[in-house]
Order: structure tokens, then sequence, then C-alpha cells
């Protein structure tokens, strides 16, 4: 014990050189202590080794060339950038930076001697490289001699200092290996001594394809550490799960049954299959945690309320927590419309209830004369207590944190409840196992009938004209439209702005329509009755910001405009452009971007207009964004795999379950190391 704790070295902050800001960004991917950082491998390694001559140049592949700048000048005609010339005895390499600091300015000054990375592309005078990366070198300088390691990185941590960083850890903190010698010796595993620094400072003489397709004997023994701590920790959650005990919510099943006949629609098979999965969980004397999946529009709704009714039969609470206001009260209004008949009321418990109303509310919840809530987080507050909570339901469950969730767990008096977790944001199977410690899957993969299928567009801002006729005409017919302005993120009022702006001008261009505004500063009572207003087709368009994003449902708005649509993330415009397309008229989704769009984000329109199913464009926007972006996620329990994949290792996967089931039997202390060291104080929410 004593051994482990001299290996668990103090925090990264008070290192010499990490300052406070620098200690910040570390947090951000996760290093918190110096065997974080070790364990922060890197994405890539780029070849410097090899340096070509500028007429030697290919385009399509990243290579290095060194060379005297011969020219530096800001353009300001355009777009400004910073438009430099290199020179070596074969020929001449322009080199441009859109965006640039002073410091990049003076690597470029004319005379300085660099090395740029990056790949060319032909010009109209010869080659250019857009963003190279560029280093400052003296002449005769030798080549390095092994790859340079890339790490997954973030806002406002440079690249090169990173790479400082971890080079002068390499070495000087010792990684004490915790599977014992025999077992690494049975599964043909390299040492952590030998496979990190291998890692991050490659040998000359290695092969490089190896490396970058992880199948080094170096990688294959951290991705089998990585996988193993992930099975021990499934285990463990599993098993604090099991010890658990819950309400066991059976019931001859009367007023699901009743619902069913009420309801103007049959479910579809995919419904019948996850509630089918969700009754075998509320029938075990354990909590169920459960997650249901299913595409924005496929009908998660009625699967839960079926749940909450099993959960009242059975004699026990239940309650549904919503993220935003108008998505709680639509899920209210929904229960209701069903419940109603049935004799069965429902709470409604929101920051926007009078003292009274919420005490009154709260008197009934307490005394078991109600059964079901509904509400936003202000249900995990504290005057509202459910000592018979049998089921919570969280929809959108993304948008709260673990802690949120808990609380509404523990909401619960004596018992566990069991959970439902509700998402439209398709986390691809693999990449929920990971992220979550001990979760079972149900998937909505099938949509109700008659849905039409949408059409999207893409249109430059400069088109805004057209756009406003295309509104014009689908109220004439009418339809109604939804007009969604970005959400700023840095500036809640310029957000606000945007939105008023927008709501201004179509007033002033469509004179003949009612246009309504519904943004976040609205007080919830006048969101609310603008959103009816909506849904009565008392207004024709609805400009909003992105508070419509979840959940809401007008089957009569068959035309949705997004402005500035680079500026949303995939998952949000996929959610968004769900919210149309639900009538019978064929619908559209119109996405305005503004001005040059950058790689990316033409590459992630693409995404959104080429697809239309949820998954797809989850898969697709992990491969634009990459696992760096995903660090942040990784708070939320089990660490994501970031070097491991659960598709292609599945041998490692193999090796990885059968030596957890052996630690956790026989060598418990080396399962709690290992963990330790891969978790580092995450492991609270390991039981989440
Ligand atoms: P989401 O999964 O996005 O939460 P909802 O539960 O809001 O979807 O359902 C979307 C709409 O589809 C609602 O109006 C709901 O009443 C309706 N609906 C749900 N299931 C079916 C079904 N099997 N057949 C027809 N309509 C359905
Ligand atoms: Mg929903």
């Amino acid at each position: 014990m004593a051994k482990a704790k001299a290996a668990a070295a103090p925090p990264v902050r008070g290192w010499p050189g990490v300052g406070t800001q620098l200690a910040g960004r570390l947090v951000k991917l996760d290093i918190h202590g110096p065997q974080d950082l070790l364990l922060h491998l890197p994405l890539r390694y780029e070849d410097e080794t090899r340096c070509a001559r500028i007429a030697e140049l290919r385009g399509g592949e990243p290579m290095q060339v060194e060379g005297e700048v011969t020219d530096c000048e800001v353009r300001i005609r355009g777009r400004r950038q910073l438009v430099a010339q290199i020179q070596d005895d074969t020929g001449t390499l322009t080199v441009r930076l859109l965006n640039f600091y002073p410091q990049q300015q003076k690597q470029l000054e004319p005379g300085k001697r660099v090395r740029v990375f990056g790949e060319a592309r032909g010009g109209m005078f010869g080659f250019e490289m857009v963003h190279p990366r560029i280093r400052t070198v003296d002449a005769g300088e030798p080549l390095p001699t092994s790859l340079t390691p890339v790490y997954p990185t973030t806002a406002g941590l440079a690249q090169s200092a990173l790479r400082k960083l971890i080079e002068r850890h390499v070495g000087r903190v010792s990684m004490e290996d915790y599977l014992p010698e025999a077992v690494r010796a049975r599964l043909g595993l390299m040492s952590l001594a030998e496979a990190i620094p291998l890692l991050h400072q490659p040998p000359p003489e290695i092969d490089g394809s190896a490396l970058d397709d992880r199948s080094h004997p170096a990688w294959q023994r951290l991705k089998f550490e990585e996988l193993l701590v992930q099975q021990l920790s499934l285990r463990k959650a599993h098993a604090a799960r099991r010890a658990k005990t819950a309400p066991v919510l059976t019931s001859p099943g009367q007023l699901v049954r009743a619902l069913l006949d009420d309801l103007p629609f049959g479910l579809t098979g995919a419904q019948v299959r996850a509630g089918d999965q969700i009754d075998a969980d509320l029938a075990q004397p354990h909590p169920m945690q459960r997650l249901l999946q299913g595409d924005v529009g496929s009908g998660k709704t009625i699967v839960a309320a079926l749940a909450m009714l099993r959960a009242v039969e059975a004699g026990w609470q239940a309650a549904l927590m919503a993220p935003t206001e108008i998505l709680a009260e639509q899920h209210y209004l929904k229960l209701d419309q069903w419940l109603a008949p049935l004799s069965i009321s429902v709470e409604w418990i929101s920051g926007s209830l009078t003292k009274k109303q919420r005490a009154a509310a709260c008197a009934r919840l307490e005394t078991g004369e109600s059964m079901l809530a509904v509400g936003t987080h202000a249900l995990i507050e504290d005057p509202v207590t459910l000592p018979r909570l049998g089921l919570a339901v969280v929809d959108e469950q993304h948008r709260f944190g673990v802690r949120q969730r808990l609380a509404l767990r523990d909401k619960g008096e004596g018992v566990s409840p069991h959970m439902l977790m509700m998402s439209a944001t398709p986390i691809p199977r693999t990449l929920a196992m990971s992220y979550y410690a001990d979760l079972d899957v149900s998937v909505l993969d099938e949509l109700p009938p008659g849905r039409t299928p949408i059409v999207t567009k893409l249109v430059s801002d400069a088109r805004r004209d057209e756009v406003v006729a295309r509104v014009r005409d689908a109220c004439r017919e009418g339809r109604q439209v939804y007009w969604v302005c970005p959400l700023v993120e840095e500036s809640e009022t310029l957000d606000l702005q945007t939105a008023i702006d927008t709501h201004a001008h179509l007033e002033s261009v469509l004179g003949e329509l009612k246009i309504g505004l519904v943004h976040g500063r609205l007080k919830a009572d006048e969101k609310r009755a603008t959103m009816a207003a909506f849904a009565e087709g008392e207004l024709n368009v609805l400009v909003a910001t992105t508070v419509i994003e979840v959940g809401v449902d007008v089957p009569n708005a068959s035309l949705m405009v997004i402005e500035h649509a680079e500026r949303f993330g995939l998952a949000q415009l996929h959610q968004l452009r769900g919210r149309v397309g639900r009538g019978k008229v064929d619908s559209v989704c119109i996405l305005m971007f503004g001005g040059e769009l950058s790689q990316t984000a033409r590459a992630r329109l693409k995404v959104i207009y080429e697809h239309t199913d949820g998954f797809e464009i989850a898969r697709e926007d992990l491969r634009i964004r990459g696992p760096g972006e995903f660090v942040g996620a990784r708070q939320s329990g089990v660490p994501m795999l970031r070097y491991a994949d659960l598709e292609t290792d599945g041998e490692l996967i193999d090796q990885a379950r059968d030596l957890a089931v052996e630690l956790l039997a026989y060598h418990r202390p080396v399962a709690e190391q290992i963990m330790g060291r891969w978790l580092a104080g995450r492991e609270s929410l390991l039981r989440a």
C-alpha cells in the first residue's frame, strides 16, 4: 500500500513550470497528475526525420521542407491573412496563415530559416501550404532522429508546449507495473516501463506503420490495460447495483392495457420490444439502469409513460425529469391527457410555480395522494419528497450532470428506484458502453408510420430573400414555420440580439403574417404562452433560439430555417430538424450558412445534408471531431476508451475480460491499484 502511495505523485499544479493556467488546461484533458500525463498518449506521429526539397513536394500528404523566408506580408484585401514565401535552391513555397499571432509573424520575417511541415497543394503560383507547422532552425541543424508525437490537446494549450511537458516527464516519473510479471509473460504483454517511453519517444528504427495502426506491442499493452480497467469497472459497478434493493414493480397490467386501448395509435415493434425489456427489469429486486435510445420522434415518451403506469399499479411513485421548462411541460400535458381518463393525476413541478402551488403539489406527493410527478430540475430541489419513488425517468439525460441524476434517484426513501434514461442524442453503442459504468440499452430503431421525409437544403446567407419568400409561400398554404437562431455561447446578449433582429426583420418583410419570438431570457409563462399560440396555429412563424431544440411537437410546422447552421453541433442540428416532418405534408429544412466556411464546417454540414439517420450522423461526427474532443465526456463514469477500439480489438477484450474476473476473485488489491491509476478519483462516479 505504501508503494501505491509513493506512485500516486503530487498533482500537476505546483510542478516546476506548471502554473495555475496550464494546470487548468491539463485538467480539461483529464490530466491531474504526472501519471495521467504519461498515460496521455499520442494521437499519431509525424515524420520530421526527413526533409524534402521544395521541387519534390507532392499534394495530398504531409511533408516537410526547409528554406529561407524571402518575403512576408499581411494581406488585408479580402480576408486578412499572412502570406510568406519560402525558398530553397529548387523552388519557392507559399505559406498562408488565415489566423496568426505576432509570434508567428516574427517567425516568418524575411531572412529567417524555417522548417515547415504540412500538406502542400497546388495553387495558382506553385505549391502552397495553409497553416503548416513552422519551426525556426539554424542552418545545418540536424533533423530529429525519431518520429514526432502529436497529442490530443485543448484550446489554449499548444501542441509544442504539451509535447515539451510530456517529454520532460517521460523517464522521470516511474510507472510501477501493477500487472505481475507472470501474467504479462502468459499474455505476451510488454512491460509498462518499456511501452510508455516507446510510445512517447519512438526510437528511430521503429516500424512507423505499426505505431500508426496501433498494432505495435507497446500499443497493445496500453490498450489491454485500458480494456482491463473498463472490464473491472463494469464488473464492480454491476456488482454494486446488484447489491442494492429496488421495489419489484410487477402488476397485472390493467392500467397499461387501459392506456393502450385509449391511444389513437398502436405501438411500433421497437416500442413493444423496449417496453418488454423495461418490464423485465422492473420485475427485478435490483434497480434498473436502462438507457432508452431513439431518434427524434421515435416515440420514447409513451414507452416511459407505460413504465410509469407499471410503478403506479404496483403502488409506487414515478417521476419524470426533463431539462427545460418547455419540454417538461409538454410531457406534463401529454401525460395528463393520457392519464386523466384513467383518473390518475399528475403533479407539475417547476420553478415557475408559486410557493403556494408548489407546497400543495409537494404535499400531495408526500402523502402519496399523487403518484406521478413531472418537472424540471425543480424536482430534485429540497421541498419535493417522493417517499414511494419506484421509478425515475430522465429525459434528454445527457443534458443533466451525473449528480443531478443521482439526486433524483436519491429522492426515494430506503430503496433505490429504477432508473430509465432517455436520449435522442445517438451515442454509438460502443461509446455508450464506455460512457456509463453499467448500463443496459434499449433502442427504438423504428419510427412510427406516417412520417414524411425531410428534404434538407443548404443555402448561403446571401440568398436570405429567397428563403423569406419560401416562408411566405409555406404560410400561404397554411403551414407553419420555425426560424431558429444560433446560440452564441460566449455571449447570451448577442444570442438574444440575433433572434430579436431576425424577428424584427421578418415582421417588416412579412407584414401579413403573425410572427412569434421565444428565447431563453423570457419568463416561463411568456415562453409557454408563445409556444401554445404556435401549437394552436395562432402564429405562422416562430423565431426561436435553441429553446425549441428538444421535444416540441407541432405537426403542422413543415418548414424549418436554421440560421448560421455552421455554428451548431451536428447532434443539435439533427434534433432541430426532427421538429419538422411530423405531419402529413412534405417537410423542408433550410440550413443557412454565413460567409466562407472552414473545411471542417463544410464537412459537418455535408454530413447533415447527406444523412437523415441519427446514428450515422453521430458516427460521422465522431470521425470528424476525433477522440480528443470527447475527453471531457469521460467525466461521467468509466473513462471512454481512448486507445482501444471495441470493434477491432476483440481478442484483447476477451483476454481483458478473463483477467478482470481472475483479478477480482483472487487479486483484488491489484485490481484496485490498476483502476485507481486510470480512474484517478473518478471512482465514486462508478456507483452512478
Ligand atoms: P421522442 O422519441 O422524440 O421523444 P415522442 O415521444 O415525442 O418522440 O413522440 C413523437 C410523436 O409521435 C408524438 O406525437 C407521439 O404521440 C407520437 N407517437 C409515438 N408513438 C407512436 C406510434 N407508435 N404511432 C404513431 N405515433 C406515435
Ligand atoms: Mg422526447
